[in-house]
């Protein structure tokens, strides 16, 4: 599906059947061994990484995918159908928008994200989605500048550092940072209009 849409909806570019296969599908499986709870939100899901291999290999997960953009979902809508997933429903919008929405908002036993900003603006993103106890599990390449830029964001917010699972993929470097979510996230967090990219706690 994916590479019989990609050029209709732009979706990723990424085309080469094997290249996929690593870097999209094996990558997201990664997460696999980290989930904990029943439901989970990917933000910025945009071709469905890591939230669609997640959900087929774990059925009954409640998975909701949020995309900022409306092209990105109706494929979403598409690969959800064929596939005939069960439990699982497209967002079209902002996480710093739909964090302030109270049906969204701390209702999430996890959070994932792949590739939408670095772990401090993204903390500011994700972590308003989990309920105290869950977690934000961040998908990223090269993690340790980032972590610890994202430190003050992360405590801010709410969350406290659980474990990183660092590993080498076909010679490339990643790793997944799960943070507990201990607090709540104060409610002037997500900020809006653009200040968690442009001044980043
Ligand atoms: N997660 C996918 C992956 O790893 O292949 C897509 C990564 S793509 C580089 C980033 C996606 O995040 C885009 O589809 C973009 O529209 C979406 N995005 C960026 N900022 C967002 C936000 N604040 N709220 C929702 N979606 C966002």
């Amino acid at each position: 599906l994916l590479k019989e849409y990609n050029e209709k909806f732009n979706i990723t570019a990424i085309t080469d059947d094997i290249e996929i296969v690593k870097k999209h599908f094996i990558d997201s499986l990664m997460g696999n061994s980290l989930l904990e709870g029943e439901s989970l939100i990917d933000i910025g899901s945009g071709g469905g990484f890591p939230a669609i291999p997640i959900k087929i290999t774990n059925p009954n997960l409640k998975v909701t995918l949020l995309e900022a953009t409306e092209k990105k979902c109706s494929f979403l809508r598409i690969v959800i159908e064929k596939l005939n997933l069960k439990n699982i429903n497209v967002v079209n919008g902002r996480a710093e928008e739909l964090a302030k929405n109270l049906n969204y908002r701390e209702k999430f036993d996890m959070c994932s994200a792949r590739a939408v900003a670095r772990l401090n603006t993204l903390s500011e993103y994700c972590m308003p989605f989990v309920k105290k106890g869950g977690y934000f599990i961040s998908f990223k390449g090269d993690f340790e500048e980032e972590l610890r830029e994202a430190s003050t964001a992360i405590s801010v917010l709410g969350g406290k550092l659980k474990s990183v699972k660092a590993f080498e993929l076909f010679d490339f470097k990643r790793g997944i940072i799960k943070i507990e979510k201990i607090k709540n996230t104060p409610n002037q967090y997500p900020r809006g209009r653009g200040k968690e990219r442009k001044n980043p706690l």
